[in-house]
């Protein structure tokens, strides 16, 4: 008997159809070219998309896995995307999906290298994202070459704008970390779907349809391209919700034989949204103050709101480790 294979005979003269279709239409000047990062976590994620005259970065990571203290020292080049295909003649911009550090980080490169070859590069992003982007460089002490070498342009998680002459627009997507976007990007008459993380997970929370609704109504629009990278894409099931964390975040802190006892949390110190509900849980439920130590647990935890800590006088909770939870990032 004949192996199965993955495509049945129908779906090979489907596809067939599709690629005449594809090669029948204009050809147009574009490329689309990954800098780094696919398939892996916590690395430089960044791709590079030529058309005509002009190149637009999607996202603009680094490797941070290991690197506690990213802002000083020396970075191994190929922690960064590989930058070399950009040509730095040429107008440049960039479009920031988030504010992890592996989609981010690389600026740092890419702003030393700008200023080498003497080009401006205008980064497009979300109010939180620009905000983080905006520390990292100053961090790295380069947000003195603000509006010299680089400018910051806001836009709205569910917006339309220009860049490059290339229409795009912006969708919220449901991340661990706040203002994070999908985009849809519309080149002459192709439309190229730019979609890095985002979580989908079974939980009640009302992103999750309204979500799923937007995927549909954008996969109905005869989708050229799909860049899709998410960690897990590739594997059957669902991951946990988060009120599920919290939930058992609630009974640690009204468990009263911890009623003496500190509480040292370890976590991504980039999930800011999940940072901030048990933060919540520890002040209103627990009457405990939040604390962080460890440099990237530090950096972003001026993101989380608190109230005034004073106020709560039981045994705080603290927030440890770097940026993605590694051990030994803070002296114990
Ligand atoms: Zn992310």
């Amino acid at each position: 008997m004949a192996k199965q294979g993955l495509f049945t005979s129908r779906d090979k003269t489907r596809l067939g159809k599709a690629v005449a279709k594809l090669e029948k239409r204009n050809k147009i000047d574009l490329k689309i070219i990954p800098l780094g990062g696919q398939s892996a976590i916590g690395v430089q994620n960044c791709w590079l998309i030529i058309h005509k005259n002009f190149q637009v970065l999607l996202d603009c990571g680094r490797k941070i896995a290991n690197l506690r203290n990213y802002d000083k020292g020396v970075i191994p080049d190929h922690f960064n995307p590989d930058y070399s295909k950009i040509d730095f003649s040429k107008p440049l911009y960039v479009i920031l999906s988030h504010g992890h550090l592996d989609h981010i980080l690389g600026l740092v490169k890419l702003v030393q290298l700008c200023e080498e070859y003497k080009c401006h590069v205008t980064i497009y992003s979300t109010g939180l994202t620009i905000k983080i982007a905006k520390r990292v460089l100053r961090v790295n002490k380069l947000h003195e070459l603000e509006a010299l070498v680089y400018d910051f342009i806001e836009f709205d998680t569910n917006s339309c704008f220009q860049v490059a002459g290339i229409e795009i627009e912006s969708f919220e997507v449901f991340h661990s970390i706040p203002d994070s976007v999908g985009l849809v990007l519309t080149i002459e008459d192709r439309k190229i779907v730019y979609l890095t993380d985002f979580k989908y997970c079974r939980d009640s929370d009302p992103q999750i349809p309204k979500t799923s609704r937007r995927f549909q109504k954008i996969g109905e629009r005869n989708i050229d391209t799909l860049i899709v990278d998410v960690t897990g894409i590739i594997k059957n099931g669902w991951v946990n919700p988060v009120s599920l964390v919290t939930h058992q975040f609630r009974e640690i802190f009204e468990d009263k034989n911890n009623a003496e006892k500190r509480i040292f949390i370890t976590t991504f110190a980039s999930d800011i949204q999940t940072i901030g509900e048990i933060a919540e849980l520890a002040n209103m439920v627990g009457g405990r103050p939040v604390e962080f130590d460890g440099t990237t647990m530090e950096f972003f935890a001026q993101d989380v709101e608190l109230e005034n800590q004073d106020q709560y006088t039981n045994p705080p909770v603290i927030f440890v480790t770097g940026s993605q939870g590694e051990k030994g990032s803070i002296p114990t």
